[in-house]
């Protein structure tokens, strides 16, 4: 059986709202094409090598888990930028997702560094942008999860979408995530991937090809997710 490799980063510190649901949906839809699953836990990354990694993952975090796991991070920055840049896909969440630029600004004005992969900001604020949100992506169509960051991102990247209903990177760009060659940065939690299909089988298939693994269609369809969908995107925009 084909086999693709997980490395899930700081699984211990950052899993907020359920974000390890978006490890548990990659591995059900890569099954569901008879695709095996390996997951790596990462808890601390002395002499880690990225050479085997096929996706990764980081999910989010409060101010104080993220210090800590920033450190940890910090030791295999430079094997992370060369993955992202190789493209590998990634899939980083909120906390996971803000380390990935130059610095975190806390409310208090502190200034924690980030891991520099690429060139871009937060700044947090002590009120929080909170609740759920719809987005409308070119890529992956209709996207639903739920945020709750008191950072605001600023980045000149492509993004995940629009936003049609919630806050997304900030409060004024109405614009949500970062979208770099095969890296998804997001808000959403929720968790995002079992609610979004169209971005776990994104991953998937990046992953694929990377290593000339066929991704052949899937065993059941996606009638529940949709309908899921749905409701929620009805209900929330029709509150607006
Ligand atoms: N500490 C970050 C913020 O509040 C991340 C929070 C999160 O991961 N949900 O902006």
């Amino acid at each position: 059986m084909s086999s693709i490799n997980i490395y899930h980063f700081m699984p211990d510190k950052l899993n907020l709202y359920g974000d390890i649901g978006n490890i548990i949906a990659l591995t059900k839809r890569a099954k569901w094409r008879g695709i095996d699953v390996k997951v790596t836990d990462v808890k601390e990354t002395t002499g880690l090598s990225l050479s085997e990694a096929d996706i990764l993952f980081i999910g989010g975090g409060s101010d104080r888990e993220q210090a800590i796991a920033t450190q940890e991070l910090f030791r295999i920055k430079d094997d992370f930028k060369a993955a992202i840049e190789d493209g590998v896909p990634a899939l980083t969440i909120c906390g996971g997702y803000q380390f990935l630029g130059e610095k975190y600004v806390t409310p208090d004005g502190q200034s924690l560094p980030g891991l520099n992969i690429l060139d871009f900001y937060t700044e947090s604020k002590k009120d929080r942008l909170t609740g759920n949100i719809v987005i409308e992506s070119e890529t992956f169509g209709q996207i639903v999860g739920f945020e709750n960051h008191g950072g605001r991102t600023y980045h000149p990247y492509g993004t995940l979408g629009n936003v049609i209903s919630g806050y997304g990177n900030n409060d004024t760009d109405k614009k949500e995530g970062l979208h770099y060659k095969n890296l998804l940065g997001t808000y959403l939690h929720g968790p995002i991937l079992p609610k979004n299909h169209e971005i776990t089988d994104y991953l998937l298939k990046a992953a694929c090809e990377r290593k000339n693994i066929e991704f052949g269609s899937m065993d059941g369809d996606n009638i529940v997710e949709e309908n899921a969908k749905k409701v929620i995107i009805d209900r929330l925009l029709a509150e607006k």
